[in-house]
């Protein structure tokens, strides 16, 4: 792990509005590997003006868990932050929402996307109630789902970036029932790859494998073509050594339309110019009430003027 540290400062120094520190913290069981610069440097990194031409937030999480460690919050943790957002006029969307133009939003609602990589088991848990299998209360689609009906101008949305190298969200018999109750309720899928490999030292040409395996499965599990899967995440927010904007797997071409990473700035507006220039490097942070709190304060963050605009 300690390995891929250059690397990332490099990806890093790349850009344009980036902040200027970085202190980096290995995850403590799959190794996802993020990022926390101080909370004045992203803050510092303002769009000018609080209209649509602002910033939107993307956050992401792992672990919604009563076990502490890095990159988990509690169930209760986890509530808090949707209703700090709720509170602060925030509006949930997917990510196929933000690249649409986030003509959903409703008039004085700022965007903000949920993400969750690695289709761990606290993210998406069934259990048996009064007989019934149920989804959890405490797993983040529960949490997201009795918050919504809680408050109905809160979207249950959210982005779950699954890899295959492990079960996705623990229970094999519930794998493809969960996928499909996923898309059912309004959640988006992505992919997070076949392996969770570090993409830059994958040779072009097992990429194929590392993304189209995973969209071929989603084919398989819910028997349609992929094409709405087409987001990826990259593992550890380290990009490929080449860009990829489709891959073939076992005789199929599949498209990539967006990728997500990591980078503690706001995403740019869906309206701006630097918009297409991010689509395949989509910033994410994470989610914790730290950043929340950031949010809440920050200037420059998208503010729908409402209808389809
Ligand atoms: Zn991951």
């Amino acid at each position: 792990m300690r390995r891929l540290i250059p690397l990332i400062f490099l990806l890093f120094s790349c850009g344009g509005d980036i902040p200027t520190s970085f202190s980096s913290r290995p995850h403590s069981s799959s190794g996802e590997l993020f990022f926390s610069a101080p909370v004045s440097a992203w803050l510092s990194t303002d769009y000018t003006v609080d209209t649509e031409m602002g910033g939107v937030p993307i956050l992401l999480y792992h672990n919604i868990s009563r076990k502490t460690g890095k990159y988990s919050v509690s169930p209760d943790e986890f509530r808090r932050h949707l209703e700090m957002l709720w509170q602060n006029g925030f509006y949930p969307v997917n990510l196929s929402e933000l690249l649409g133009g986030l003509g959903c939003v409703p008039a004085g609602k700022k965007p903000v996307v949920i993400t969750f990589d690695d289709a761990r088991p606290t993210q998406f848990r069934y259990i048996i109630r009064g007989g019934s299998l149920v989804i959890d209360p405490l797993c983040a689609v529960g949490i997201m789902l009795d918050f919504h009906d809680r408050h109905p101008d809160f979207p249950a949305r959210g982005v779950f970036f699954i890899p295959l190298d492990g079960t996705p969200f623990g229970q094999q018999k519930y794998i493809k029932r969960k996928i499909t109750e996923l898309s059912r309720l309004g959640f988006e899928i992505g992919n997070h790859t076949a392996d969770h490999p570090n993409l830059r030292t994958v040779p072009e040409g097992k990429l194929g494998h590392e993304f189209g395996k995973v969209a071929s499965f989603f084919e398989r599990v819910l028997g349609f073509e992929a094409r709405c899967f087409s987001g990826v995440a990259y593992p550890y927010g380290i990009l490929p050594s080449v860009s990829v904007d489709s891959v073939r797997y076992r005789g199929r071409l599949y498209n990539i339309s967006y990728a997500v990473g990591v980078n503690p700035v706001l995403c740019p507006s869906p309206k701006s110019r630097e918009f297409s220039g991010s689509v395949m490097n989509l910033p994410r942070f994470e989610g914790t009430t730290r950043t929340i709190e950031c949010l809440i304060r920050k200037n420059g963050i998208y503010i729908s003027r409402g209808g389809r605009s």
